[in-house]
């Protein structure tokens, strides 16, 4: 992730930053709250002690934050 990204939404230039949370990220394609997370696709798992930053591009105009995962 070397190369200037330009926001999808605004063409703006993205800000290089990371993302992070002491808990797990997951993936859902239906809007539905839930009451228990198992089994959801995982996009970063949970940290323990040390809480793992994700490099991401930001855009502040949109409001977009654009990570990659393993
Ligand atoms: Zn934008």
């Amino acid at each position: 992730m070397n190369d200037v990204v330009m926001c999808p939404k605004c063409s703006n230039k993205l800000r290089r930053g990371y993302i992070f949370s002491s808990r797990r990220i997951c993936w859902s394609q239906s809007a539905d709250s839930i009451f228990f997370d198992y089994g959801s696709e995982e996009l970063i798992g949970d940290s323990f002690l040390k809480v793992r930053k994700i490099p991401a591009l930001r855009c502040e105009e949109c409001n977009i934050v654009i990570f990659e995962h393993k």
